[in-house]
Formats: C-alpha cells, sequence, structure tokens
C-alpha cells in the first residue's frame, strides 16, 4: 500500500546560542548553511565552540546547495504519543548533503510517498516554519 508522508510532529520553537545563531538566522532566509572552523576548515556540526580538530575559536559559515542524498531512513506509522496520531506516517531520515563531504544531519523525508523512498536518492531541502519564526529543514524528492 503506497501512502503518502506527511511532516513529522516538530517542535513550537529551537533553542538559540551563540553558536547556533547564525544557522538558525540564514534558515529564515531559507538557506541551509554549515559551520567550518575558520582555521582548518574542519566542518562543526553542531557548532560549538572548539573546532574538534585543531581547537581553534575561529568559525566561518558557508551556504550549502541544499541538495543531498538520502543515507537511510525509517517509516514512523503508529505515533509514539497521543498527539502523534496526526503526524503518521512520516519519515525520519540521515541526509548526506551536498557541498560538505561527509556530513549528514538528521531530518525527514516529506511530500511524497512511502514507497518513492530508496537508500542514496537525490534529495532537495524543503522548510517547514515553525512558530517562532525560525525554519526547520526537511527534504523531498529531487
Ligand atoms: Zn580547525
Amino acid at each position: 500500500v503506497t501512502t503518502p508522508l506527511k511532516h513529522p510532529p516538530a517542535p513550537e520553537a529551537v533553542v538559540v546560542d551563540p553558536w547556533t545563531a547564525p544557522y538558525w538566522e540564514a534558515t529564515r532566509r531559507r538557506e541551509l548553511t554549515v559551520c567550518r572552523c575558520g582555521d582548518c576548515g574542519e566542518p562543526r556540526l553542531p557548532p560549538g565552540p572548539f573546532c574538534p580538530r585543531c581547537q581553534s575559536q575561529a568559525v566561518r559559515w558557508e551556504r550549502l546547495p541544499g541538495t543531498g542524498s538520502l543515507y537511510t531512513y525509517t517509516v514512523i506509522r503508529r505515533g509514539a504519543l497521543p498527539a502523534h496520531a496526526a503526524s503518521v506516517p512520516y519519515a525520519p531520515a540521515v541526509i548526506a548533503l551536498d557541498g560538505v563531504a561527509g556530513v549528514r544531519i538528521i531530518s525527514a523525508v516529506v511530500d511524497c510517498d512511502d514507497t518513492a523512498l530508496a537508500v542514496g536518492m537525490p534529495v532537495r531541502v524543503v522548510w517547514h516554519e515553525l512558530a517562532d519564526g525560525n525554519l526547520t529543514p526537511f527534504f523531498t524528492p529531487a
């Protein structure tokens, strides 16, 4: 049986700190970004005060193309909480992002049927607006 996937349950707001603020500001422009070490270029995900490779505190932010590939996924068909019943089925997924080798983010695939999912399939970002005005990235088949 083919079933359209829904948007997963999402928070009303996100916690923003000085290290993640540039990411959330970019989402308001519908831009997917990644934080890199300002000295050695190592991706810093999640962003934090020290580079995991060289311990530098310098950072720079790069805009990503917003495309990637489906690294792995599952389909949730029964809500963990009664409040989630209206959100199933949804597909939490790990997305390998184009433009930053080796970096994957946890998200969800939306706006397609469950039978369309396949590991390795190309995807592109779609934005889900939260109540606080920030946006969170979901992905759909490219
Ligand atoms: Zn570094």
